[in-house]
């Protein structure tokens, strides 16, 4: 099970330019990668919300019908190696570790048979005015969740 994440750095950029749209309300997606080995993680792309997405100041819903065909896409792509890897969003504060919400929605999918990962990741971007922090937790194992290190490659 991986204790670390990479980050490419044109997944970071994406990230960012999603974070800039929206200051003032949640924004999020699905992220892509694969698992480099069995301590690490490798994030190659990280989508954006998608146009049925529902965004509001202290929730998200992502847009699933787009981010199927999104995901799809990228998996052939890169020859069926980047697949779903986990769920990003923002909270719009500091240390703002996941919710209940948010830990439901990721238990779900550790246990669902339709997503190819039993540990999805889920990245929470924290964003305020003059301040962003980049934060990895893996769900599924045990504990429920940890926190992971991220690191931009
Ligand atoms: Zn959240």
């Amino acid at each position: 099970m991986y204790e670390r994440v990479i980050i490419d750095a044109g997944a970071r950029s994406a990230l960012s330019a999603h974070v800039n749209a929206e200051p003032l309300r949640e924004t999020g997606g699905i992220l892509l990668g694969f698992e480099v080995d069995e301590r690490t993680l490798r994030v190659t792309a990280v989508s954006p919300p998608g146009p049925r997405a529902l965004k509001m100041p202290r929730a998200f819903r992502r847009d699933t019908k787009f981010l199927q065909r999104w995901l799809e896409r990228r998996h052939e792509l890169s020859d069926g190696r980047d697949d779903y890897v986990g769920e990003w969003h923002v909270h719009h504060a500091l240390d703002a570790p996941p919710s209940c919400v948010d830990c439901h929605a990721l238990w779900c999918i550790a246990r669902k048979p339709n997503y190819p990962t039993g540990t999805p990741l889920l990245i929470i971007a924290e964003d305020v005015p003059g301040e962003r922090r980049v934060r990895g937790y893996r769900f599924g194992g045990r504990p429920k969740w940890s926190y992971v290190e991220v690191t931009v490659s």
